[in-house]
Formats: C-alpha cells, sequence, structure tokens
C-alpha cells in the first residue's frame, strides 16, 4: 500500500525510549529516585523481529480463528471520487514520465463516505489504489492487480483492505480503471460511485499484521486479505501499458507470522 498523507514512522529507539519513560512515570513524585534506579534500566532492547507486507500466503501459515471480529463495512454507494497518479519523481529532473515501482493511481474518497466498524473502533476510508501484479501472493502465485483500500482510525491506526483483481466480468473498479490520468496529468473526477461494490460479496478474509508496502514501510497495519473480484481484460492491460515494470513490492518473510481466516479460506486466486 502507499501513504502520502501521513507519515508515522517511529524510529525504534524513540518508541522503546516512549515505553520506558511510559513505565516510569506512573508516580512522579519517585521519578528521580526510579530513573537512578539500575533495576529500571533495561538491560537491552529486544530484537525487533520485522513484520512486513505483503507475503505470500502458504495454507501452512493460514489458522482458521471462528469467533474473529467481523469488519462491519459502511461504504458509500453514491459518492464522487477522485483519481489522481502518485508521483514519487522530482518535478525538478522532469520525471513526469518515469512510472516508477513505488507510484500508483490513487482515489481519494470524501471524508465520511467509507467507515469500517472492528471491534468499536471506527477506521474512515481515506483512499484506495492498485498494484500490478498483486503484492499478495498465493502459494507464489500473483493476481494480475491487487486493490488496496486504506483506512484509519481516530490515533492514526491503519487497517487496509486488499483485493486481488483477476480477469472477468466488469465491476466497478472499472470505472476507474478504464480512464486513468497521467503522471502529472489533470486528476479526474467520478460521479456516483458505489464503494461498496467494490468488495466482494463473499465476507471471508485473511487477516495478518503487516506494514506499508511503500516508504517509510511503517508496521502496525492491520491487513485483510478478500477473495478476488473481476476487471475487464481491458482495464488489466491498460494499468499494465502504464506500469510495464510493474508497482508492486515483493514479498516479505513472515518471520512466524499466521494469517487467520474466520471462515474456511478458499480465496485463492
Ligand atoms: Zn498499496
Amino acid at each position: 500500500m502507499t501513504d502520502r498523507r501521513t507519515f508515522l514512522a517511529i524510529p525504534v529507539v524513540a518508541l522503546a525510549s516512549a515505553v520506558v519513560a511510559k513505565a516510569t512515570s506512573s508516580t512522579p513524585a519517585s521519578a528521580a529516585t526510579q530513573q537512578q534506579s539500575p533495576q529500571q534500566i533495561p538491560q537491552q532492547v529486544p530484537q525487533q523481529i520485522p513484520q512486513q507486507s505483503p507475503v505470500n500466503v502458504v495454507r501452512s501459515a493460514v489458522r482458521v480463528q471462528p469467533g474473529l471480529p467481523q469488519l462491519d463495512v459502511h461504504y458509500s454507494r453514491h459518492v464522487p471520487v477522485g483519481v489522481h497518479y502518485v508521483s514519487k519523481d522530482d518535478p525538478a529532473t522532469g520525471g513526469c514520465s518515469v512510472h516508477g515501482t513505488e507510484e500508483t493511481e490513487e482515489v481519494d474518497v470524501p471524508a465520511g463516505a467509507g467507515y469500517i466498524n472492528l471491534s468499536g473502533v471506527r477506521y474512515d476510508l481515506i483512499q484506495f489504489h492498485f498494484h500490478t501484479p498483486s503484492e499478495h501472493t498465493f502459494n507464489g502465485r500473483h493476481a494480475p492487480l491487487e486493490m488496496h483500500l486504506v483506512h484509519q482510525d481516530a490515533t492514526g491506526r491503519k487497517l487496509v483492505i486488499g483485493v486481488p483483481l483477476v480477469e472477468g466480468a466488469a465491476g466497478e473498479a472499472d470505472r476507474i480503471l478504464s480512464r486513468l490520468p497521467e503522471e502529472c496529468g489533470e486528476p479526474i473526477e467520478v460521479e456516483d460511485f458505489n464503494l461498496r461494490a467494490l468488495l466482494p460479496a463473499n465476507p471471508s478474509t485473511l487477516r495478518y499484521n503487516g506494514s506499508l508496502t511503500t516508504s517509510p514501510y511503517s508496521e502496525g497495519v492491520q491487513w485483510f486479505l478478500t477473495v478476488p473480484k473481476t476487471v475487464t481484460a481491458k482495464s488489466i492491460a491498460g494499468f499494465r501499458s502504464l506500469f510495464p515494470d510493474g508497482d508492486s513490492r515483493p514479498s516479505q518473510a513472515l518471520n512466524g507470522r499466521h494469517l487467520l481466516a474466520d471462515v474456511h479460506w478458499s480465496g485463492h486466486w
């Protein structure tokens, strides 16, 4: 996924310091004493095990876990959206024709037009965008495209729904993919867009903890992978022609992570 608007890179050292500060600030009157106490100083910071995205989904890493909290989806069916090309080139060097692997076509969603409730927390849909080929793979296989619906709660925590897009009947995403703006070109407005139609009717998901898939690769992102949706062959070809070298990050190591399935997962592609 990409994240253009919020930049949540928190250095590990700073994070560790914050935890220590929190742990030692519960009794302010004795803070000075505690700071001088060797017992309060961690001997070493535990080594961080990377939890990066995307990942390759293998059966052996999937755990079926009935009773997981469900995504309660509130997406508008009639909303105007704007599509723009996300450029990461320096305009001074005339990079408008260099379609880098961390660039994409992104759709801005009006505030409040879409949100998810999960375990009592509201995550607002802030944008969605596309990658080719899919960033997540199943047994090493890619879908032609993957759509990322990026949500954020009031504290900035991210929840991303990844939807594999495969060739088939036209879907709502074709209304975006059929008329993509050029890099450095004007955004394109699409009226009366149905956000709800972007998600498959099958509510089955795989969920895991990962990261942004573009710089700064911040972790703490809750990922939900759905079963595939279809778009036309023409849309797939059109997006590929814009990114002939692709705009996907390679698979990252699971490092012991599991993917949790809320029902029997059969969403391979
Ligand atoms: Zn993405």
